[in-house]
């Protein structure tokens, strides 16, 4: 499901966001300390191979809400966004934390002009962030932060459940 919002197509769909070629950036759940992990985070280092850890060690570790960007090494994109999700019940204020990643992982992508980026649902795996709170933030950040974008003309939310796709596409129906 797509939608065309102030010229930057927003898209919910369902897959794996280490195979998202059509996209320019892909943003990674990471860890504090940039390492290979599981999830998202294990998905991506696993396709991009070892040299994106070696990328990653001097920029670790990273605080919640934090968003560094590299390369995307075997990936089939040019960079990878990492930021660090809030734990649920642990990182407070956790909605701000949570809205801080999704608004430096944009900074990021505009400080390199990247046309397209792919975001995982963060905080709701591992860390336990529940999927309705967290999609809710991640929309009104991104839609917030629309206006000031200069080279984005693409976004997608790559979800990995059936049940997380249908709160994306409510929420995209509802914008
Ligand atoms: P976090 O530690 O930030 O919670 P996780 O990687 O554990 O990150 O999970 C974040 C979300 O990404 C969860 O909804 C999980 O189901 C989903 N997910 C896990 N693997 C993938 C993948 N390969 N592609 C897209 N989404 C994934």
């Amino acid at each position: 499901m797509k939608k065309t919002i102030q010229n930057i197509e927003i898209e919910v769909s369902k897959g794996d966001i280490a195979n998202q070629p059509d996209f320019e950036a892909v943003v990674n759940a990471a860890n504090a300390k940039l390492a290979i992990g599981g999830g998202v985070a294990g998905a991506i280092h696993r396709a991009a191979g070892p040299e994106l850890y070696e990328a990653c060690k001097p920029l670790a570790p990273i605080a919640p809400g934090e968003a560094v960007i590299t390369g995307a090494y075997n990936l089939p994109n040019d960079y990878v966004i990492h930021c660090l999700g809030p734990v649920y019940g642990r990182d407070k204020p956790e909605d701000k934390l949570l809205e801080n990643c999704y608004k430096n992982a944009l900074k990021r992508a505009e400080e390199k002009e990247v046309k397209s980026v792919a975001f995982p649902a963060i905080s709701t795996g591992a860390f336990g962030y529940p999927i309705k709170e967290a999609t809710k933030i991640s929309f009104n950040t991104i839609l917030a932060e629309i206006p000031k974008i200069k080279h984005l003309q693409k976004l997608k939310f790559v979800l990995f459940s059936e049940a997380d796709l249908e709160i994306y596409k409510a929420m995209l129906s509802e914008v």
